[in-house]
């Protein structure tokens, strides 16, 4: 059953119009085992960190049943750090900085034990990098899910084309759909990307939920409402832990499935938008995961 989760792991320094935190766990990876975490174990997290990774981090992500066999710690190196600015609002975000450090020279290796994984996400890196991941297992996955950014679009697009070929379902936000598939309609858009690999697309809208292409079904979760908003940092990433999570307990891949299981995405990132970095997403319940599971299920449910 087990999960492996490559990606970006980070300090991150954030600032949004109600308050500023420097130097806080992030990256994708972290964000998408942490969220992951709520509904499966182990999870194999493949990074890379310099010596001033915080050790209570690793303690917290020990704690959450996340193996760290595959985190490469560079002594004496500095981790990737990323700087962003919010504006008032809060979908506009400008990054201030981008340190890549021991980042730069990341080459992911697997360590033996992570060579069976049935489930792989690869949180959004070098396309190249995420391919190579994928080619190092020892038996082909059962789902391999992917993110990826407009940065790889642009700047890697052949080589991300490639890695699309060896990818089951693809997240994605609705600018960079556009940007991929060359075609300014969403619905378009999905069903040429799904010509390039992915048999499933999801596309994030942000505040405005998430949609699901399958072969035979479009499905539109709504976001949650929620009144107070800190920080959207790494929404797309818990959104992404969320869904293969349930995907990954259930073995169950079905289109209704995932509907569940982009509503359980949903709900890891409304979690995550509510505190700062991956505060809000650090110690829930499994009785606030269903309570706000079946409140999602509740807006947008009507009577006939
Ligand atoms: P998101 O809000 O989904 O864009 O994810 C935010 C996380 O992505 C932050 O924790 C950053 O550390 C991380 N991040 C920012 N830029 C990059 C990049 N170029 N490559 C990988 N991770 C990044």
């Amino acid at each position: 059953m087990s999960l492996l989760v490559v990606g970006s792991i980070a300090l991150d320094t954030i600032e949004t119009p109600f308050d500023r935190v420097e130097d806080v766990a992030g990256g994708s990876a972290v964000y998408i085992a942490t969220a992951a975490s709520y509904f499966t174990a182990p999870i194999r997290m493949v990074g890379v960190v310099g010596s001033d990774f915080p050790k209570s981090e690793f303690e917290f992500l020990e704690s959450r049943g996340i193996d760290l066999e595959g985190l490469q710690v560079v002594p004496g190196g500095k981790t990737f750090k990323w700087k962003g600015r919010y504006h008032y609002d809060l979908n506009i975000r400008d990054t201030l900085e981008t340190q890549l450090n021991v980042f730069e020279e990341f080459n992911p290796i697997l360590p033996e034990s992570y060579k069976t994984c049935r489930y792989v996400v690869l949180g959004n890196i070098d396309p190249t990098l995420q391919r190579r991941v994928i080619q190092s297992l020892s038996k082909k996955p059962e789902l391999v899910v992917c993110d990826t950014m407009n940065f790889w679009i642009e700047g890697k697009r052949t080589e991300l084309l490639e890695t699309l070929k060896l990818v089951d379902i693809l997240i994605i936000n609705d600018s960079e759909a556009r940007l991929l598939a060359s075609e300014p309609n969403l619905i378009k858009s999905a069903r040429k990307i799904m010509s390039l690999g992915p048999k499933t697309i999801i596309i994030k809208k942000g505040e405005h939920g998430a949609l699901l292409f399958t072969n035979d079904t479009i499905f539109s979760a709504p976001a949650y409402p929620l009144e107070s908003i800190y920080d959207p940092t790494g929404a797309g990433d818990a959104f992404a832990g969320g869904f293969i999570g349930h995907l990954v307990r259930t073995e169950d891949f079905s289109d209704e499935n995932m509907k569940r299981a982009v509503i359980y995405g949903s709900t890891l990132a409304s979690f995550c938008v509510s505190k700062f970095g991956i505060e809000g997403i650090k110690s829930l319940s499994d009785v606030e995961i269903l309570g706000r599971y079946r409140e999602f299920i509740e807006l947008s449910r009507i009577e006939d």
